[in-house]
């Protein structure tokens, strides 16, 4: 049997955790050999001690010196690396034959591209890699022939309905959740706590996605992703509220015939497949045959009360840096709502503002890319520390 031997960025995270867990399940199949993180040393000290690993990295410098004094004496044969060169080293190990990208948020890019670049096939789940850097990762991705494979479970189901029928095809929809707003009022949603947001009503995540899928501004930059995967225009590309979050995406073909992809709403079953393709493995999970399905229920998304997936599309279309710009200040604006700094509604108030604000350039250098998103962090932040909470009665 042939072993697949892993790299993985964002090993920390929820993604990256539930990699671990996929690798461990295949361990006949999956050797994750290097791994690099934001901070958590501890984290990855055990991990690098459990799998021997021969490689680690974190971004953040003193938390590499800790990682370093320990493992010199619990896995000497691990090495050690520190900082964005540290990470992006382990993105591009050699050993690796497949990268899993699962750092957040527009960092992801640099690890994203470093593993393309050596010719690394890509489990991209980092989303903001083609959100702001979707020319140059696509561009990387054919110059050295590495593939990028879907994590996102949105797309893996449009990777597995697409397979040879791209001719055939009319549209994709992909679905949303609605979050744990759907239904309320702009004004509840205004007065809206970080708790609150973070009660999703399907998904296991972090708290930053979570966020995003509670203002929609995740399914716009799911639009946007999808237009870079697939080289889909973005009227070919819509989005449907599906709240028991059993349907994953849809294809509308030419003749009006619909095919869908259904499976329990567990990120390890697309992780999986990902990391297996072209091969099918036993479950991750445990299968949710239909007859458990019960009522499943379709609706359009309210795009008044959930301005995010208007930008986004609105910032797609538009092309150049301002996708990098919408996800720049989204970024800034829900680190503020979570810091309770912002009102919830006006993380899509900051993004329009600042969208607004920005003269559209092209983005086919990585240097301009962070050029507008340093640009647009400033301009968010700005815009933030003037609106203030904003929530009534919030007593903050
Ligand atoms: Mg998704």
């Amino acid at each position: 049997m042939i072993v697949k031997r892993l790299a993985i960025v964002g090993a920390s995270g929820s993604i990256g955790r539930q990699t671990l867990e996929v690798a461990r399940l295949h361990a006949d199949r999956l050797r994750v050999v290097a791994a690099a993180a934001q901070a958590d040393d501890a984290f990855l000290a055990e991990v690098a001690e459990a799998l021997s690993l021969e490689a680690v990295a974190l971004d953040d410098e003193a938390a590499a010196e800790r990682l370093a004094a320990r493992l010199a004496r619990q896995a000497p044969r691990t090495r050690v690396f520190a900082g964005s060169e540290g990470v992006r080293r382990i993105a591009a190990w050699p050993a690796a034959d497949m990268t899993v990208s699962a750092a957040w948020g527009a960092a992801g890019l640099d690890a994203t591209l470093a593993a393309l670049e050596a010719g690394k096939d890509v489990a991209l789940a980092n989303k903001e890699s083609l959100v702001a850097g979707g020319e140059l990762v696509m561009r990387a991705a054919r110059r050295t022939g590495a593939r990028i494979l879907p994590v996102d479970s949105e797309h893996s189901a449009a990777f597995q309905l697409l397979a040879g029928r791209e001719d055939e095809l009319r549209r994709l929809w992909i679905t949303a959740s609605g979050g744990p707003f759907r239904g309320w009022t702009v004004e509840a949603m205004r007065r809206a706590a970080p708790e609150d947001a973070l009660r999703h009503p399907t998904w296991r995540m972090g708290a930053r996605i979570t966020v995003d899928s509670a203002t929609l501004f995740n399914k716009g930059l799911e639009v946007i992703e999808a237009h870079w995967l697939f080289g889909l225009d973005y009227d070919d590309i819509a989005v449907v509220v599906h709240p028991q979050s059993v349907v994953h995406a849809l294809l509308e073909l030419r003749d009006g015939s619909f095919l869908a992809h259904a499976g329990p709403p567990d990120m390890r079953l697309p992780i999986q497949h990902a990391l297996s393709h072209p091969e099918r493995w036993a479950p991750p999970v445990a299968p949710l045959p239909p007859d458990k399905w019960g009522i499943l229920s379709f609706e359009a998304p309210d795009l008044e009360a959930f301005p995010a997936l208007r930008l986004a599309y609105a910032a797609g279309r538009a092309g150049g840096t301002a996708p990098a710009v919408l996800n720049a200040a989204k970024e800034e604006a829900v680190l503020a709502f979570l810091d309770r700094r912002l009102a919830f509604t006006d993380i899509a108030a900051c993004v329009a503002h600042v969208l607004a604000e920005h003269e559209t350039g092209p983005a086919g250098t990585l240097e301009a890319v962070r050029r507008a998103d340093a640009w647009a962090r400033e301009r968010a932040r700005v815009w933030i520390a003037a609106r203030g909470p904003g929530a009534p009665g919030d007593g903050m």
